[in-house]
């Protein structure tokens, strides 16, 4: 299915299934192929989510992930967990009834490509999306999100109606590319995920004076590129010193021409850390940093949030659950934080939630290189299949709370 998809759906440059886009719609169209011999009712929400059900006894198991890509992205990237929660629904459907109701779940854009903004199907079925701040996101030619999304049979304005989609659901289950090289470095094809790693994402901008390159001498000049330049290197110390990440990886000089000292320069800072005072500490120590070295070379600057995210961890109970799968099938139960967002970082603030990974060839994801060694993809499709059962024998079992 993984190579018929990407067969369908990539170019020579990778993947182009970019949400809200005609390519994306033939993989959702694939998708609705694999399930349409299946005993199930599929839907899509107000949020453009689609949804197959396999009706069963009481609470709901759910298990999905995307199939938006980045453009020039990679075959696995979402697709991957997708493909899987296929798999296992198509054995669980043949076993006979279940005693829960297992929902699949294909979120609408999660990778935020067109738009900037990640995460939306599975933020409005969490209840953290709003609306006000999305509609009037533009594309790269001047489209907004709110009239584009109108054409793919999604409904702002009754948004919150997708949050129905979770009720009675007991847990959220997603199978996932690390995306990383730390499973490949360790020589393991697949473990479990503690949680998601914070991120403080901010647009900064540093202002001095624009000035003829030749005739102004070094010591009488403001260039704001220097000090963006200065505190870029700062965000790579800190991050190095508290074992996080950080990234400068947006710069724009204004006038930005090579006769004219820099009089303005906008950075993107990007910072993630497992450990929310960590991740504070690194933002203050690169906010010290960038007004030293504004100050030292004669400028302002300002910070302006973009993106936050608060480290999530997962379900302790079905990370164990995971990690147990997996010490049955390779000798070691590995636990590692996910350094990408996913869906289940939303999921995880409104439903017990954990997550599988496989490894990731060289680490290399959201690019034409993607790729995993096929026997961790099957090996990952069988132990998310073991979890699964596990979780709706529990569920099944257990006579706690729905939400
Ligand atoms: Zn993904």
């Amino acid at each position: 299915m993984l190579r018929e998809l990407a067969e369908l759906t990539s170019d020579e440059a990778g993947a182009q299934r970019v949400a809200w886009t005609d390519v994306w719609q033939t993989a959702r169209a694939f998708l609705r192929e694999q399930l349409r011999e299946l005993p199930v009712t599929i839907r899509t929400d107000t949020a453009g989510n689609q949804w197959a059900r396999l009706p069963g006894g009481g609470g709901t198991v759910i298990i999905g992930s995307h199939l938006d890509s980045v453009p020039d992205g990679g075959w696995l990237d979402g697709a991957y967990g997708v493909m899987c929660a296929v798999e296992v629904l198509r054995a669980l459907a043949a076993r006979g009834p279940l005693p829960c109701t297992l929902a699949l779940v294909e979120w609408a854009d999660e990778e935020g490509a067109r738009f900037g903004h990640s995460l939306f199907g599975s933020s409005a079925v969490a209840g953290t999306l709003g609306v006000a701040d999305v509609r009037e996101l533009a594309d790269g030619s001047g489209l907004r999100l709110g009239d584009v999304v109108t054409e793919h049979g999604v409904r702002l304005d009754d948004l919150d109606e997708a949050r129905q989609e979770i009720r009675g659901a007991r847990a959220y289950l997603e199978a996932h590319i690390e995306q990383g090289p730390v499973l490949e470095r360790e020589g393991l094809p697949i473990a479990a995920v503690s949680g998601t790693v914070g991120v403080e994402r901010h647009r900064v901008t540093f202002r001095g004076q624009t000035a003829h390159s030749g005739s102004t001498p070094m010591d009488m000049r403001r260039d704001a590129f220097l000090a963006a330049a200065a505190t870029a290197l700062a965000v790579r110390e800190s991050a190095v010193r508290h074992r996080g990440v950080g990234t400068v990886g947006a710069v724009r000089l204004r006038p930005g021409i090579v006769t004219a000292v820099a009089g303005e320069t906008v950075i993107l800072v990007d910072q993630r850390h497992p450990d929310g005072g960590a991740l504070t500490a690194m933002l203050g120590e690169a906010q010290r940093a960038s007004r030293e070295a504004a100050s030292a070379e004669g400028c302002t600057v300002s910070w302006e949030p973009v993106f936050r995210a608060r480290p999530q961890p997962f379900a302790d109970e079905l990370v164990s659950v995971v990690r147990e799968v997996c010490t049955e099938f390779t000798g070691q139960g590995r636990v590692l934080p996910s350094w990408a967002l996913h869906d289940a970082t939303q999921m995880a603030g409104v439903v017990p939630t954990a997550m599988l990974f496989t490894s990731s060839t060289r680490g290399i994801s959201h690019a034409r290189e993607e790729n995993t060694p096929e026997e961790h993809l099957r090996l990952g499709v069988e132990a998310f299949y073991r979890t699964v059962s596990h979780v709706i024998a529990r569920t099944a079992a257990s006579a706690g709370p729905t939400i």
